[in-house]
């Protein structure tokens, strides 16, 4: 199965342990010094834990393991609090009672 095909078939769990994945986040944070990126604009530092993808997987499967896209960092470091800032979509999903959301889901947005 081709990862475009995973991704949409919302197959998260087969990306848990994949080593691409794990080497390029890995990457990321060190190229941002585990600084979350948000945080910096805004002056303040905040270590990061997370690998956000700025164009949404779901959206733009082929650029799940670009750090760029063009001029644009498509995979930035943020920590865990801009990063529920980044999806409110989670936020309407809690309301619906699901309170608990995979650890993989996070590892991949
Ligand atoms: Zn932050
Ligand atoms: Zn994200």
């Amino acid at each position: 199965m081709k990862l475009q095909e995973k991704i949409s078939a919302d197959n998260v769990d087969s990306f848990y342990h994949w080593k691409d994945w794990e080497q390029l986040r890995a990457e990321v944070l060190r190229m941002d010094n585990h600084e979350c990126q948000i945080c910096k604009r805004k002056g303040r530092y905040r270590r990061a834990d997370i690998v956000h993808h700025v164009k949404h997987l779901k959206d733009r499967p082929d650029l799940a393991l670009s750090i760029w896209d063009g001029e644009e960092r498509q995979l930035v470091s943020v920590c865990r609090q801009c990063h529920e800032d980044l999806h409110p979509e989670r936020t309407v999903r809690y309301r619906y009672g699901k309170t608990v959301k995979p650890i993989t889901e996070e590892r991949w947005d």
